[in-house]
């Protein structure tokens, strides 16, 4: 099988030294075989073996080759549907179930973070930042719904407050989250792995699984090897491909690109962002930003539906940047990517089992650093016996995408589109 590199994107350029993981080759047994090495197959690894479970981890290409490894880095509280409308999906007893774990992801990535010793740039401090009455409206409900579940550490912020924090006037106002925060994504999974395996933990990078054998003792094939397992959890999120069929028609996988500037100074860095908060507006198709450990500008934003790759990154993001921070316009751009992240129709994750021994969690819908960690807590707990968490998250029901394989992406682009318009004229 070909060596499959990570892509060029600043997070590879800076990455922690990491050692070689061989290739699967030949047969070997475990507890517990995990497909992927994403946040939620290594989340899920490290909260297995801290409980005493043997773990191999199969990895198609590396540690965090997927969007673990390219995201836009953010500490984003709750899901990408927040705790009203699961409370108008599937009633208040199971809403309120979720909206006591929604706040749960941030706290793990920091006790992971500490416990391990994991250097990934940690900074305190989300801002979603709102660009119209209404979004400001929404925030104002938003900061109330999650007092309601016990988080405390927000502020609202009106115009000028909010040009304390953030040097544009793009902003009528917004919300500060001190449990939000920022980290350099592939840095964190790198750390995580080494985590799993000081644990005893098993990582193979470079060993797609291509088959499962089901039934009472699963067996996971490799082009050069295969894992006899008790449990399967499958943690391929958007890059799975069509390794599991029945999960792909209820979610469509998603290219959001990253552009990352030269390193700005102190000065420069300082006056965009002078408390080193990172950003997001609260657009339907949203701008997220925020300055790495070096002083760049980490500038992301866009959906590209059915996962596409677009010629030319820098064309479609740059001018987003200069929008909210026009003062960058001689500023060279070093590093530009794109990534895939996985969108369900209710942006709801899509957690489940197949038989009794296939679990799954993928799906988060571009907001999924804090809700991967969590459903390695979540996953963990359902091996062990212990579904009523794991049961909230299964219950939440999904759908086809309209259009079928065909139409699904101009479909849900369209819907989009819509959106889109809506956020543009406020309304
Ligand atoms: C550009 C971008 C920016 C984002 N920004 C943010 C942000 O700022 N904040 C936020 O909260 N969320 C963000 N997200 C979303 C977040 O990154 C994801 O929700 C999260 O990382 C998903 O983690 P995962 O482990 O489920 O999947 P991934 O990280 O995609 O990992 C899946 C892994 O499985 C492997 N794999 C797939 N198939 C197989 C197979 N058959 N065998 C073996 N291995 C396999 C892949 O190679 C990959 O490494 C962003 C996403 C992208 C793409």
């Amino acid at each position: 099988m070909p060596h499959t590199p990570y892509p060029t994107s600043y997070y590879a350029a800076s990455a922690n030294p990491v050692p070689p993981r061989p290739e699967l080759k030949g047969e070997t047994e475990t507890d517990v075989c995990i497909i992927g090495a994403g946040y939620t197959g290594l989340s899920t690894a490290l909260f297995l073996l801290e409980n005493g479970f043997k773990v191999t981890v199969l990895e198609a290409a590396k540690v965090g080759f997927g969007a673990s490894g390219r995201n836009g880095g953010q500490i984003v509280n709750s899901y990408s549907r927040d705790i009203d409308v699961i409370e108008r999906t599937v009633g208040p007893k199971q809403a309120q179930l979720l909206g006591h774990m929604a706040f749960e992801g941030g706290r793990i990535i920091r006790e992971r973070i500490a416990k391990y010793n994991i250097q990934c740039d940690l900074k305190d401090g989300g801002v979603f930042a709102a660009l119209s009455a209404k979004q400001m409206g929404h925030l104002e409900a938003q900061k109330k719904l999650w007092e309601r579940f016990g988080h405390t550490q927000l502020e609202l912020m009106d115009a000028k407050r909010i040009r304390e924090v953030v040097a544009t006037d793009s902003y009528i106002g917004g919300m500060l989250d001190m449990s939000g925060g920022h980290v350099h994504p592939l840095n964190l999974a790198l750390g995580e792995a080494a985590a799993v395996e000081s644990l005893g933990g098993v990582i193979h990078e470079q060993s797609p699984a291509t088959r499962i054998d089901r039934g009472a003792n699963p067996v996971v094939h490799t082009p050069q090897g295969r894992v006899k397992a008790k449990f399967v959890v499958v943690a391929g999120n958007a890059y799975l491909g069509n390794l599991m069929p029945e999960l792909a028609a209820k979610s469509m996988p998603c290219g959001t690109q990253v552009i990352t500037t030269e390193p700005l100074g102190e000065e420069l860095a300082h006056s965009l962002l002078p408390q080193d908060y990172c950003v997001e507006d609260c657009n339907y198709l949203l701008d997220y930003y925020r300055l790495s450990g070096d002083k760049r500008l980490i500038f992301g934003g866009g959906v590209i539906y059915g996962a596409r790759d677009p010629a030319d990154i820098e064309a479609i993001i740059r001018p987003k940047m200069l929008k909210a921070f026009p003062q960058l316009k001689n500023v060279k751009i070093d590093f530009a990517w794109t990534g895939n992240f996985l969108l369900t129709l209710s942006r709801l994750p899509q957690v489940g089992r197949i038989g009794d021994n296939i679990y799954y969690s993928q799906g988060c819908s571009g907001h999924g650093v804090t809700y991967t960690h969590l459903a390695g807590k979540v996953l963990a707990e359902a091996l062990r016996g212990q579904a009523e968490r794991f049961d909230a998250f299964a219950d939440l029901p999904h759908y086809p995408f309209p259009g079928g394989r065909l139409f699904r992406v101009p479909f849900t682009a369209m819907g989009a589109w819509y959106y889109n318009l809506r956020d543009k004229l406020g309304v």
